[in-house]
This record gives structure tokens, sequence and C-alpha cells, in this order.
């Protein structure tokens, strides 16, 4: 079980930002930017690589959560990124579908 799982499950605590049926956000314990948040389905998948024809609607939830958080943490004004990581060489840690919304930091293109 992912460690994502356990705070889906409330097993572990998280700093929450948003919560409905579908998905969840929170801080990210390690944050790389001033605003680092995760955003997740609280359904079991992998990552965007194992999604199927179901997972549409989920998938545009998502990305729209992760636009009104970054809306309501006063994000878009200056704006910000929202990344996905996908396996290894993506540096993919958790191995359960999560947005990052990174915000408050120029961001530099490409990634490292
Ligand atoms: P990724 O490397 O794309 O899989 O991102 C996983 C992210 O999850 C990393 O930025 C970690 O800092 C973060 N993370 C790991 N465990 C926790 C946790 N318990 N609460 C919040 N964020 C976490």
């Amino acid at each position: 079980m992912s460690i994502f799982q356990k705070i889906i499950d409330g097993e572990i605590g998280a700093d929450i930002v948003y919560e409905d049926g579908r998905v969840m956000a929170f801080r990210d314990i390690n944050p790389v930017a001033p605003v680092h948040v995760l955003v997740i389905p609280k359904s079991a998948i992998v990552s965007v690589a194992a999604a199927v024809p179901e997972d549409e609607l989920m998938l545009g939830h998502l990305m729209l959560v992760a636009a009104k958080v970054a809306r309501d943490l006063g994000l878009e004004e200056q704006g910000y990124r929202i990344v996905t990581n996908v396996g290894a060489l993506g540096g993919q840690s958790v191995p359960h579908l999560h947005l990052h919304i990174l915000g408050g930091r120029a961001m530099s293109w490409p990634p490292g």
C-alpha cells in the first residue's frame, strides 16, 4: 500500500487543503517551492500511464481541482506549474497518481 493510500484512508495525517468524494489535495511534506501541493485521486491508480478510458472523468476532475486549488492559494495571477511524474526516469517516487502544483517562485525549463 502506498503512503498516499494511507493518507486517503486516514491512517497517517496530511496538511489537507482540499477534499471531495473523488480527490484530495495536501501540502507536500518536502516542498521544493514556496507553495507545493499534491492533488491525488482517491481511486487507486499508479500513474497517468495506467489510466484507461473509464478514468477520463476522474482525470478531468483532477486537473480542474488542481486549477481551483492554485487559484484558492493565490497562485493564478503570477502563474504556477502543474506536473505529474511517471516511472523511474520521470522521477516518480510514490506509485499513486499525483499532480504537483508548484508556485511562488520562477520555474526553470527544461526541468533537470
Ligand atoms: P513523486 O516523486 O513525483 O512521486 O512525488 C512524490 C512526492 O510525495 C514527493 O514530492 C514527496 O515529498 C511527497 N511525499 C511523500 N510522502 C509524503 C507525505 N506523507 N505527505 C506529503 N507528501 C509526501
